[in-house]
């Protein structure tokens, strides 16, 4: 058997290993693992604050954002009346996983051409609904919600809803027609930006991410924080990685153009990949997905499929890439 490279470009994972100075930062905080960390991330939540240019009291920190999720979804689980959640379909399958889990009513509200249905969305609240997940882009279509498209909507739910912008994904956005969750915070108390360290920063490891918000809601899931839930050795990870944002920023920025380029040599090969901002593409190949997701693994390429819709593939180095493209123009997918 001869050795086969295994290319993993099933979960959005950033291809780069940390920056030396995350490392670093890592090796340092390891020598102190024997002591609990802080109760709350201070440190780390005054950081964010800073390179966000917000004030602490509108920083959550949780454990990734899928924590946060979780505690979302506990505080509309919590109280008298239980209320349900909103979020497209198809998007982040963490939304009915965690929801379900906790016993939080869902609502499935189906996307439209790969984008978010937004008017189907704000006429399907009603009085029990408490919260909508909105994620742009969105995982796994990629398609983002336009700034205009989320002023409208905003406008048309009421305040008592809250709406999660799920942007863990935000920073690999290049079109400036893209929704900006944290632009958007001003005038809309009940709007709540996720962002996370595992997309943006690589670290998906350690398990560090954010909710930016009003005061009252941040303060609200700051209420259903476990002590102790960051370790110090990914808090010293996240702060590191903030410090070298410009290595990070080019590191985005060569994923968003293999993406660009990606994308134009898929269509090519006549698979209608629609645009996607985030650091992966969405091969909507219904029938045939099955197929596609064995050849590429039998050519070591790990992807993510969902049989009878399609492949979500995250972008690699150009390598990993190369292989997708040449699993798409084998015949495999050529389809009808
Ligand atoms: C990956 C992902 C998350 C959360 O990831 P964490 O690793 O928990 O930070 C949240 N939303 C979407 C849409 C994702 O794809």
């Amino acid at each position: 058997m001869s050795e086969q490279q295994i290319h993993r470009a099933a979960a959005n994972e950033s291809p780069y290993p940390p920056p030396q100075a995350v490392r670093d930062a890592v090796a340092a905080a390891s020598t102190r693992i024997n002591r609990y960390p802080e109760v709350y991330p201070t440190e780390l939540a005054r950081a964010i604050a800073a390179h966000h240019g917000v004030p602490v009291e509108q920083v959550a920190v949780g454990a990734g954002g899928a924590g946060l999720i979780q505690q979302m979804l506990h505080l509309v689980a919590r109280g008298r009346r239980r209320g349900e959640v909103l979020f497209a379909w198809r998007s982040f399958e963490g939304y009915p996983l965690i929801a379900e889990g906790m016993g939080v009513p869902v609502r499935r509200i189906p996307l439209r051409g790969h984008a978010h249905d937004l008017d189907a969305m704000a006429r399907a609240v009603r009085r029990r609904t408490k919260l909508i997940f909105l994620g742009s882009p969105n995982n796994p279509t990629g398609t983002a919600i336009r700034q205009d498209e989320l002023d409208r909507f905003l406008a048309r739910v009421p305040r008592r809803v809250f709406v999660v912008l799920d942007e863990v994904y935000r920073d690999y956005a290049t079109d400036p027609a893209t929704a900006d969750g944290l632009a958007t915070l001003a005038g809309h108390p009940n709007l709540v930006v996720l962002r996370s360290f595992s997309k943006s920063y690589g670290l998906a490891g350690l398990r560090v991410g954010y909710a930016i918000g009003h005061p009252g809601p941040i303060a609200g899931l700051r209420g259903v924080t476990m002590p102790f839930l960051v370790p110090e050795v990914a808090q010293a990870a996240a702060i590191a990685a903030l410090a070298v944002e410009p290595e990070y920023a080019a590191r985005r920025r060569a994923i968003a153009a293999e993406r660009d380029r990606v994308t134009r040599a898929l269509r090519a090969a006549g698979i209608p990949v629609p645009d996607s901002e985030g650091n992966f593409v969405w091969l909507p190949l219904g029938e045939r997905t099955a197929a596609f997701e064995a050849t590429c693994r039998a050519e070591g390429l790990l992807v993510h499929a969902f049989p009878g819709e399609g492949a979500r593939v995250s972008i690699g180095l150009p390598e990993s890439n190369d292989l997708l493209l040449k699993v798409a123009s084998s015949g495999t997918v050529a389809g009808p």
